[in-house]
């Protein structure tokens, strides 16, 4: 069985649309995409008259060198969020097909899915946000198409074990497609599951420059699947998704010079994600500081509504994650500069001053 048999037949007949810029380029005179013969203003050599290559090669290139695999392997979009668009549009049939997740997780999963009028399997991660795998098997029932693992977990911050992400990709072969987000995995300690999609051809990774690559307004995401489902996808994809000064600053970015700075980005925040954990857990009013392995932290308080907007007057605005199951008292906290951290500290701490004063009928005992 080929992966491609869990996907919508229409898809699979599907007759793509054919761009001018796929049909030929390399010429010299270009006459074929009705495109304008001058370049506009500010254009600093982009050539932004021209439509983009739908997948630069040069981009792809570098993501398959960066992520370890073989550019067929490749898909590049406007961020994961198109990927996960794709992917579901592409696997699940209106009204009939499934996909699961684990909340507490990220939300554009579900909301994927409802566009498309596919449904949502909800398997809750366990007490202690870890991902309970039989627990998610016995719920894929031949509906469920896609299945996503987000790791580490947004917005919790913790990783799902690799060997938990293989027996995944095993036990769903021929089932379901595993979904593996790795938004954050450049902030931890564990390796990413790319080295596996020549093992499972169920399973597709999803990696952005948004987050650890500082591009998150440039919206570049890759998806690293089987060459098959990235054949797929491409042909229900968008024309041009690419913007020409978009794939450029990728490309900086990506430069040894762009990574020796993301390098050093990602090694402060992983100091601060220490330095900040120990620090928020010594504030009264914080209940726990969730571990993370991610650029954020969340952290539960007595009163996370009060707290939220003691920062937000403050000018900090923070995460309420209270609509999240099992996360009804808690706060996400990106972590920023060493001197935002410090603001964020500095305000909580005062916000305890406050709190006391009221409680010990002095400032507010009236009203108590
Ligand atoms: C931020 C985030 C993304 C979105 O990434 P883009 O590439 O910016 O679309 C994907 N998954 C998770 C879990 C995220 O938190």
């Amino acid at each position: 069985m080929s992966v491609l048999d869990l996907a919508r037949a229409d898809i699979r007949a599907l007759q793509p649309y054919s761009s001018a810029r796929m049909e030929a380029s390399g010429g010299r005179v270009m006459l074929n995409a009705n495109e304008s013969a001058w370049a506009p203003p500010g254009d600093h050599d982009l050539a932004c008259n021209r439509y983009p290559d739908p997948q630069p090669a040069a981009l792809v290139d570098a993501l398959a060198r960066l992520y370890g695999v073989r550019a067929s392997q490749v898909l590049v979009g406007r961020g994961s969020d198109e990927a996960i668009d794709l992917l579901v549009r592409a696997f699940c049939r209106a009204g009939q097909d499934a996909i699961a997740i684990q909340p507490p997780t990220f939300g554009m999963y579900a909301v994927s899915a409802r566009i498309q009028d596919a449904a949502v399997v909800t398997v809750p991660l366990a007490a202690d946000f870890t991902l309970d795998v039989d627990a998610l098997l016995a719920a894929v029932t031949p509906a469920v198409k896609l299945v996503f693992v987000c790791t580490p977990n947004n917005p919790t911050g913790q990783l799902v074990p690799l060997a938990d992400v293989e027996r995944l990709a095993q036990a769903l072969r021929d089932r379901a497609v595993l979904v593996v987000d790795e938004a954050y995995i450049e902030f931890s300690d564990a390796p990413g599951a790319a080295p596996l999609i020549d093992r499972f051809d169920n399973l597709a990774v999803l990696r952005t420059l948004s987050k650890a690559w500082a591009l998150a307004g440039v919206r570049i995401g890759t998806l690293l699947a089987n060459d098959e489902v990235i054949a797929l996808l491409k042909r229900i994809m968008a024309p041009y998704p690419l913007p020409r000064p978009c794939v450029a600053l990728a490309l900086e970015a990506l430069s040894e010079a762009g990574q020796v700075a993301a390098r050093a980005h990602i090694a402060t925040v992983r100091d601060e994600r220490e330095r900040m954990a120990l620090a928020l857990a010594q504030v009264p009013g914080v209940r726990q500081v969730l571990p993370s392995q991610a650029n954020f932290l969340a952290v539960r308080f007595d009163d996370a509504g009060a707290t939220y907007q003691r920062l937000l007057d403050a000018g900090i605005v923070v995460r309420d994650v209270r609509r999240y199951p099992q996360l009804g008292d808690a706060l996400r906290i990106t972590l920023g500069t060493p001197e935002e951290n410090d603001r964020v500290l500095e305000v909580l701490n005062n916000l305890v001053a406050d709190g006391r004063k009221r409680s010990d009928g002095t400032a507010m005992g009236a009203q108590a």
